[in-house]
């Protein structure tokens, strides 16, 4: 067992079974043990790698989407220009870089960083050394302003709660000791009035998953969008509505059970994008779409060959590999969903237009 399970089992043979969301928790972000607060995990070394890491196009397109938002809104004076969990700082300075030459952009921008490990804030603060960064803790402390906002890979390792449906309502799957370790069991029948529209669209054995720090990060991004103006646009894998076991363990770009090495495995789900428009509804508009529409609509094709045109041998090669990873359907192109958030009185961000 890794140090991580030992603790577990410990504490769950003292007290009681703990959710899927507790020990997704512990397993990401354990101070001493957890994932993410002890290592690097992205790149070829690393247990998985994400758009921004594949290719500089991804984050390009993203910083022109923003910018061009930024200025069909009037390009206020001071705007927050934020990101959550920025991973190495990749996608941020790709999105600086091409924002470089918009007029009035970096003078008026500040730059915040939500981010959880302390061994990745180290790496966005060498990654992003030429610009003033300030880092916090939760979305709810970006300042009152504009908020020009992205996320990518974010809100999937963020935990959930798995129920699976019986006759009349629903059980908690959790997490158990077992004699040889962790096993998953099942709670007793819960009443989850979260899940009472569900009966109607889910069957007995049905498994849905709930995320409960998506929404209240959404509804406080939603509300800084809808005072103060701006956009978010948020990328991940999933669909327009929970159904099915998602949760996935990653070790060295290998699927494993996601109980066999806690803190030693990323562990994600999908994205409920359902979710998060209701989390922000009334506030603002949501959009969503696929990412490889959205890539294509700002114009990845004509970029991809205005890079190709500098590059031969292996560089072309994986630069054409990249291309085809982003954008094809049996690739990152439409389990991956992009997501945006904007003013109802502010025309759709690039790449969302109906
Ligand atoms: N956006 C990056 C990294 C994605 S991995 C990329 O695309 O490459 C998820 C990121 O979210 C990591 O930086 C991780 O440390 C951070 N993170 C995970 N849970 C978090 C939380 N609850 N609060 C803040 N950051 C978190």
């Amino acid at each position: 067992m890794t140090p991580l399970a030992k603790i577990l089992h410990r504490r769950i043979s003292a007290t009681s079974p703990i959710t899927i969301a507790d020990f997704m928790a512990e397993c990401l972000l354990h101070p001493e043990h957890g994932y993410y607060t002890t290592r690097d995990p992205f790149g070829r070394g690393g247990d998985f790698t994400t758009a921004p890491e594949i290719s500089q196009m991804f984050g390009e397109l993203v910083g022109l989407a923003l910018a061009q938002s930024w200025i069909d809104q009037g390009q206020p004076p001071a705007f927050a220009l934020a990101e959550l969990g920025p991973g190495r700082g990749t996608l941020m300075a790709d999105v600086l870089r091409a924002t470089r030459a918009v007029p009035g952009f970096h003078t008026a921008m500040q730059l915040h960083l939500v981010e959880a490990s302390g061994v990745l804030r180290a790496r966005q603060k060498e990654t992003l050394s030429q610009y003033r960064v300030d880092w916090l803790d939760t979305a709810g402390a970006l300042p009152p302003l504009p908020l020009f906002l992205i996320a990518n890979e974010f809100f999937d390792a963020l935990p959930i709660r798995q129920f699976r449906r019986d006759k009349a309502g629903w059980r908690e799957i959790h997490v158990a000791a077992t004699p040889k370790g962790l096993g998953f069991g099942l709670t007793a029948p819960v009443p989850v009035d979260m899940l009472d529209h569900r009966l109607a669209d889910t069957r007995p054995g049905d498994i849905v998953e709930i995320r409960p720090s998506a929404g209240p990060i959404i509804a406080t991004i939603a509300s800084r969008i809808a005072r103060f103006g701006g956009c978010a646009l948020v990328f991940d894998y999933g669909d327009w509505r929970s159904l099915g076991d998602t949760l996935q363990a990653l070790r060295n770009h290998a699927p494993e059970p996601p109980l066999e090495n806690p803190g030693e495995a990323d562990l994600t789900a999908h994205v409920d994008f359902q979710a998060l428009a209701e989390a922000a509804a009334g506030t603002v508009e949501a959009a969503v779409t696929t990412q490889g529409e959205f890539l294509q609509r700002l114009g990845l094709a004509q970029r991809a060959q205005a890079l190709a045109a500098n590059l031969s041998g292996d560089r072309l090669r994986e630069h054409e590999a990249a291309y085809h990873r982003l954008t094809a359907p049996a690739q990152m192109g439409t389990l991956f969903k992009a997501f945006a958030l904007h003013p109802k009185t502010a025309p759709r961000p690039p790449g969302f237009e109906p």
